[in-house]
């Protein structure tokens, strides 16, 4: 039992010798898939859930949300698609998501919680801030480590079932696989902190985050939205937006002096 869980553990950290990569803010992960093959697993995705899901029809909106998500996507790396995809979907959850590929999707309840162009900013760039991170790949790469560690398991004791599953659990890993599964918190805290840069770089008030994640908290309800689903305490959230705050006001005010000032309404 020792030994196989020995060879687990060197086969994982092979696995992230050969392709960990640090995330935007240092953060060692393990991205095993190329981009374009993450950015089909994205397209595929989107076309999935517009075909399933009723969109809201509502030319105002989605004229918003384009307005924001273009001020946005503008301030991305040179080589980031810059043609992004917005749909808004019929559903009174206020939630929101960017897929790999240029995908954004956008809940009609979610202008209840979003109240100005500045808020809609805040979690667009959240959003957005998932994707440029390649946090869909670390996912991804997360669960297929997982299964590679369950068959190496498999074949050293020849016994799946409860010993599998306990050296799983002591490696940290789920089962779980798909791309919709709720980002873990150092996601999250990663993803509020450069949604905030993005959305300031752009010429969005960055103060405004900390009223659209309070108007988030008051309503989140017994279905919580991706953004409450593995969040960073209310408490934390705030603290680290706080500290990050000065930095951002002037990404901000250099924004406004490059002229960058967007009115989307
Ligand atoms: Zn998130």
């Amino acid at each position: 039992m020792r030994g196989a869980f020995r060879t687990v553990l060197r086969a994982a950290a092979g696995l992230c010798l050969a392709a960990c990569v640090a995330s935007p803010l240092g953060r060692q992960r393990l991205l095993l898939f190329p981009d374009a093959e993450v950015a089909q697993l994205g397209v595929a995705s989107f076309d999935k859930m517009k075909r399933e899901m009723p969109l809201a029809r509502d030319p105002e909106l989605e004229s918003r949300v384009r307005c924001v998500a273009g001020a946005l996507v503008a301030q991305l790396d040179p080589e980031a698609p810059r043609a992004w995809e917005v749909a808004v979907f019929a559903d009174e959850s206020p939630n929101a998501f960017a897929l790999p590929g240029g995908k954004i999707g956008v809940n009609a309840g979610l202008f209840r919680v979003a109240q100005n162009q500045d808020q809609l900013a805040t979690v667009l760039g959240h959003e957005v801030a998932h994707v440029v991170a390649q946090h869909a790949n670390e996912r991804v790469s997360t669960v297929f480590a997982a299964q590679s560690g369950l068959e190496l398991v498999s074949a050293i004791s020849g016994a799946p079932g409860a010993e599998q599953e306990q050296l799983l659990a002591l490696l940290g890993l789920g089962a779980q696989v798909g791309i919709l599964l709720p980002y873990n918190r150092d996601q999250e805290r990663e993803a509020d902190l450069l949604g905030l840069d993005l959305m300031a770089d752009a010429g969005f008030d960055p103060r405004e985050s900390i009223a659209l994640w309070q108007n988030m908290a008051k309503a989140g309800g017994a279905q919580p939205p991706e953004f409450l689903s593995t969040h960073p305490s209310h408490g934390t959230r705030m603290q680290d937006l706080g500290q990050r705050m000065p930095q951002a006001l002037s990404r901000f005010e250099g924004a406004h002096r490059r002229g960058r000032r967007p009115a989307c309404g």
